[in-house]
């Protein structure tokens, strides 16, 4: 984790940006939050990185397409999903298993938040 008073923009307080989280000084951040973001740098590494941006962005639009909007399609992103639900274990990170986001990867409209 890199405090610094860059990086995110100003009205953000954290970014994960290829495993490395950066919070902006100032800003609360949470043992739930980090825990969220390393649950993200695990799904990153399971895609080699650069096709997790790739994913996570088409699924968005996707999602975005569905709902029509744009809070709602990132709440229902499959990599959200695993990351929202279990970002309040401590322990989760011990017993994921790989690829796990994708029992969160459904479209009907009871599993889109
Ligand atoms: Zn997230």
């Amino acid at each position: 984790m890199i405090v610094n008073r860059f990086i995110p923009f100003r009205g953000f307080t954290a970014i994960n940006l290829f495993g490395l989280i950066f919070v902006r000084r100032g800003m609360t951040f949470t043992d739930v939050e980090l825990r969220h973001e390393r649950i993200h740098t695990r799904q990153m590494l399971e895609l080699l990185v650069l096709p997790f941006y790739l994913w996570y962005v088409l699924e968005w639009l996707v999602r975005l397409i569905l709902t029509r909007d744009a809070f709602r399609a990132y709440h229902s992103i499959s990599f959200e999903r695993e990351a929202f639900a279990h970002q309040s274990d401590p322990d989760y990170l011990h017993r994921r298993r790989h690829f796990v986001w994708l029992r969160y990867y459904a479209f009907s409209n009871k599993t889109i938040c």
